[in-house]
């Protein structure tokens, strides 16, 4: 696993980096490293050098790496489409929820956080615009509802409001689109001085994000290799990589699949 510790390594200086160049303390941004698809294991190796926080965009894939991983000090957040009758298990871990993006979840993990006897760290997903399909596939509540959701969020008795997250339009230049998302969260604050956090930033776009001022960048590719399928991060499948080690991976060993891209590691 030498090359998670690399990576890891370097996912960190770029971080750095960008907050200095930004004239801000790198000690502020946090990194939240996006395990789908890869198996326990790496989370294991990742955990032991350091890294705390983890992020799955599938429950019961987050589920069972956390059965796995029982004993292990980590934190575990989920970064997918959250549907309602799977909220009450997925607050029994503790993650933090980065996708509210709609008063019924607001509800559903109010109840769940008050049976839990603990609130639920949240964050409002803001929709940024970008194609139509993407957008609606990713999640996220339009600008314009955020205010009025955060107010909700913030009197739930069974939830914290942590800020707000978002996900950049995948192409083009994500400095507008994350300009917008700060002063989006500039406003929350205002309301919510307690909602200082900004999720934002992804391997690509991470120095725009801190530029913008996130306090948590989401990382998977960056750490972990290229996932098995290239745009399947918010398709609903099947995680390939998490019944087996890398060492075992068919295409690795084989490389006889040309249509699948092979998880590397940099
Ligand atoms: C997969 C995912 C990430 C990480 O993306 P990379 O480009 O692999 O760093 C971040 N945020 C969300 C919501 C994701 O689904």
């Amino acid at each position: 696993m030498a090359g998670l510790e690399e990576n890891l390594t370097a996912v960190r200086a770029r971080i750095d980096a960008a907050a200095r160049a930004a004239g801000r303390d790198p000690a502020t941004v946090g990194l939240l490293a996006v395990s789908k698809t890869w198996p326990a294991a790496d989370v294991r190796a990742l955990a032991a050098l350091g890294q705390h926080d983890f992020g799955e965009n599938r429950v019961q894939e987050l589920l069972d790496k956390a059965g796995e991983l029982e004993g292990v000090a980590l934190r575990w957040h989920f970064v997918g489409q959250l549907q309602r009758n799977k909220a009450a298990a997925l607050v029994r871990t503790g993650a933090v929820v980065h996708s509210v993006d709609r008063t019924s979840l607001v509800t559903t993990l109010d109840r769940a956080g008050r049976s839990a006897g603990r609130p639920v760290e949240v964050f409002l997903q803001v929709d940024l615009g970008g194609p139509v399909g993407e957008a609606a596939a990713r999640g996220g509540a339009q600008p314009g509802d955020v205010p009025a959701l955060a107010d909700a969020a913030a009197e739930a008795a069974g939830l914290r409001l942590r800020g707000l997250m978002a996900v950049a339009p995948r192409d083009g230049d994500p400095a507008p689109a994350f300009a917008r998302l700060a002063a989006l969260a500039e406003r929350v604050r205002a309301d919510h001085p307690e909602a200082d956090a900004l999720s934002a930033g992804m391997s690509g776009d991470l120095e725009a994000a801190v530029a913008a001022g996130a306090t948590l960048v989401r990382v998977g590719t960056a750490l972990f290799g290229s996932r098995p399928l290239p745009c399947g991060e918010f398709e609903e499948h099947q995680p390939r990589e998490s019944q087996q080690s890398h060492g075992a991976h068919p295409n690795r060993t084989t490389g006889d699949d040309a249509t699948t891209t092979v998880p590397t590691r940099r």
